[in-house]
């Protein structure tokens, strides 16, 4: 049983006093030197990628990021509460230290479900609601003995896929999450846009013209009860009185089902329309599709790109639309990237 966790006793006592002592402590006790492996030359990256199932803690070497130098899963538990959540955290932390014999680093980032909100350091807009109204970078610096650096997992997939995958090498990248919900991440060369109020890339609450469902959000018509996957799966409902998975809507759709063929082609006009007014404002290099919705083939094909061009202030359309290329790992590798 982990001990309870303390914070200072006046809310202008900084944080990252307690933070330098339990590092300058931990440098006396440990040999080896901060951020490098056992061999001294590289320099490796923690990241922990937050979720609301699962917890995953890797150590990466930015080279070499497809086989981490340690990587740890644990159950999140947060039907057991915030200060459950940090301590498990902090114990995966523990556990992967102890199993790598690496020192920890100074800083680790941090996916999170939710923002951070800049002006006040607590978390919100998070699906896993105990985070929300939480300090959980001060939290996690303070029971890590690090400066934890946060981001939302939707930033973290976009930076991942901006740096080591589908994108790497182009100046600024959208990373889309198409699931559930619909959101996404802008990275600009190499580097997250936060934007003032954390909230750069949330293209999912943009009203669509000629739709009025209601949102989760208080407003009606967002591109997320639009082209989300239980938005997609409603709409053929609506058609064939059959409740049907994504995946097996696309599977119909290949098999001559008109009404699945009609909800993907719904599909590829919305996400034109959406993503078109996205474009017309950052004009990105590369943009990435992550999440179920992003599996959907027809998404990468003439006709999505023909449906963003009929909305586009440009008459050519160069960016590239791609699939994401990390797989599960994104979450956690572009944490780990936070931390450079
Ligand atoms: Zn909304």
């Amino acid at each position: 049983m982990l001990p309870p966790l303390t914070r200072p006793a006046s809310s202008t006592e900084p944080f990252g006093r307690s933070v330098v002592i339990s590092n300058e402590m931990r440098d006396r006790s440990r040999p080896g030197r901060e951020g490098r492996g056992p061999d001294g030359t590289r320099q490796l990256l923690w990241g922990i990628d937050l979720g609301g199932t699962k917890i995953e803690v890797a150590v990466i070497d930015p080279d070499t990021p497809a086989e981490p130098v340690g990587r740890l899963r644990v159950a999140t538990e947060s039907q057991r509460g915030y200060d459950h959540v940090v301590g498990r955290i902090r114990s995966a932390v523990d556990q992967l230290q102890d199993a790598t014999g690496l020192q920890r680093p100074r800083v680790i980032g941090v996916g999170t479900p939710g923002t951070t909100e800049p002006a006040t350091g607590l978390l919100k807009n998070s699906n896993t609601v105990c985070l929300n109204g939480r300090p959980l970078g001060a939290d996690l610096s303070l029971a890590l003995g690090v400066d934890a650096r946060l981001a939302n997992d939707a930033n973290c997939f976009a930076l991942a896929e901006a740096v080591l995958g589908a994108a790497r090498g182009r100046g600024v990248v959208m990373g889309l999450i198409l699931g559930t919900g619909v959101g996404s991440g802008v990275v600009v060369h190499g580097r997250v846009l936060d934007g003032l109020h954390g909230i750069a890339g949330e293209w999912g609450h943009n009203p669509m013209r000629d739709e009025a469902t209601p949102c989760y959000c208080g407003r009606a018509g967002c591109v997320e009860t639009v082209i989300s996957g239980p938005a997609l799966e409603r709409f053929y409902e609506a058609r064939r009185a059959e409740s049907v998975s994504l995946p097996d809507i696309v599977r119909r759709a290949g098999g001559g089902d008109a009404h699945a063929d009609a909800t993907l082609g719904r599909l590829v006009a919305k996400f034109g329309e959406a993503i078109a007014a996205v474009i017309n404002i950052l004009d990105p290099d590369a943009i990435v599709i992550g999440g179920g919705v992003g599996n959907v083939a027809r998404l990468y094909g003439d006709e999505t790109r023909a449906a963003i061009l009929r909305h586009l202030f440009n008459p050519e359309l160069r960016t590239e639309i791609l699939r994401p290329t990390l797989g599960d790992s994104a979450g956690v590798f572009g944490a780990a990237l936070l931390a450079r």
